[in-house]
């Protein structure tokens, strides 16, 4: 059996180096030593200058629009994980889809301004796989317009644009660290902002808004993250070079034994590298991709249609709406097997299926 992915779990002895000290200090969360240990080898790592490490991203998603108070429509991607969409209507706000470009699948910025109106406030995009969006074109519609970014970059972890952290650019960024992600820390997730004023209004948030014993700053929430979960990020963030090395590593075997497949692959920001967090090709058909599926589900190779179906249609709380360029898209996406522990010879195995199918 080969999953589409596996959780990364690092050799015990480097989880229970942290462990042991959380028995010793007995201090179990509420912004533990490890827990902000992992913020700064974080910023060092991502070379970020402010991030808040937070009990997930989805959470981490709703702190950034409610701190930014963000209201009435939001301009968003319809091609991403649920979250991303149910963080704006969670909030209060409206989102509002904008088509996906078919080459990188994210957010089109060609065609953001037309779906600006007088009650947008923001736009919250994507980086979908970790390819970064055409962050420059946001920023010069945002200026332009005064709307507020909010970057979903749950599968961005150290991914860099123009030789600077994807995280640095909008007004707020988030990362989700959980399992089944790149680099995770079981349940987690991060925040990250170049405002120093918001960073503090993010980590009182955090906390219920409080201020001090006896008073309170802010509408607040429960987001802080345990010591346990700091302790499997810091375990982590050990072996990440590693594992993005080996994930990498991975993708490039898959595209030379695929080239004669009839998919391609997303195009990735040509002033990026790719971080090795998903496979992702776009088949020529959907029938294609139910062919090839189906074989490798009967080998017990499984792989996901992330992300099936496109967002402004799945979602029984909104009214469905057609998007050409996603609709055509999702219904032929599939992700490829791709985890620390693959072997190159399951990446030939799989990719000989693939073919062979393809040219029955
Ligand atoms: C995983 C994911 C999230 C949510 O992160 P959690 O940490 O699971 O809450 C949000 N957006 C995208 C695109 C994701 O893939």
């Amino acid at each position: 059996m080969i999953p589409v992915t596996k959780p990364f779990l690092p050799p015990r002895e480097v989880y229970d180096k942290f462990v042991d000290g959380i028995w010793h200090r007995q201090w179990l969360t509420n912004m533990g030593p490890l827990a902000s240990q992992l913020e700064m080898d974080l910023k060092d790592f991502l070379q970020v200058n402010h991030l808040l490490f937070v009990t997930n991203g989805t959470v981490a998603l709703q702190m950034a629009l409610k701190a930014l108070a963000v209201s009435g429509e939001v301009i968003t991607t319809p091609f991403s994980f649920v979250a991303t969409t149910s963080s704006i209507v969670w909030e209060g706000c409206q989102p509002v889809f904008v088509d996906i470009d078919p080459q990188s699948l994210n957010i089109d910025p060609t065609k953001i301004e037309a779906a600006i109106t007088a009650k947008t406030s923001a736009i919250l995009a994507t980086h979908v796989y970790g390819n970064p969006c055409d962050v420059e074109a946001i920023e010069r519609i945002a200026k332009k317009h005064k709307l507020k970014v909010i970057y979903d970059g749950a599968h961005a972890f150290g991914v860099k644009v123009n030789g600077r952290s994807v995280f640095e650019y909008g007004d707020v960024s988030i990362c989700s660290l959980h399992a089944t992600k790149l680099y995770h820390s079981i349940e987690g997730g991060l925040i990250i902002t170049k405002d120093p004023s918001l960073l503090k209004k993010l980590a009182s948030m955090r906390n219920f808004g409080i201020s001090g014993f006896e008073s309170f700053a802010d509408l607040g929430i429960n987001a802080k993250n345990s010591e346990f979960h700091a302790a499997m990020g810091l375990a982590n963030l050990e072996l990440v070079n590693g594992i993005m090395e080996k994930r990498v590593a991975l993708i490039h075997r898959y595209e030379s034994k695929l080239k004669n497949f009839k998919a391609f692959r997303p195009k990735w920001h040509d002033k990026s590298a790719n971080n090795g967090a998903y496979l992702p090709y776009v088949l020529e058909s959907e029938e294609l991709l139910l062919k090839v599926k189906k074989e490798l589900d009967g080998h017990e190779i499984f792989t996901r249609r992330y992300f099936y179906p496109s967002l402004a249609k799945a979602l029984p709380y909104l009214d469905p709406v057609e998007m050409p360029v996603t609709d055509s898209t999702a219904k032929r996406v599939l992700c490829l097997p791709l985890f620390y522990e693959l072997t190159f010879e399951e990446v030939d195995i799989i990719c000989r299926i693939i073919l062979r199918t393809q040219n029955n």
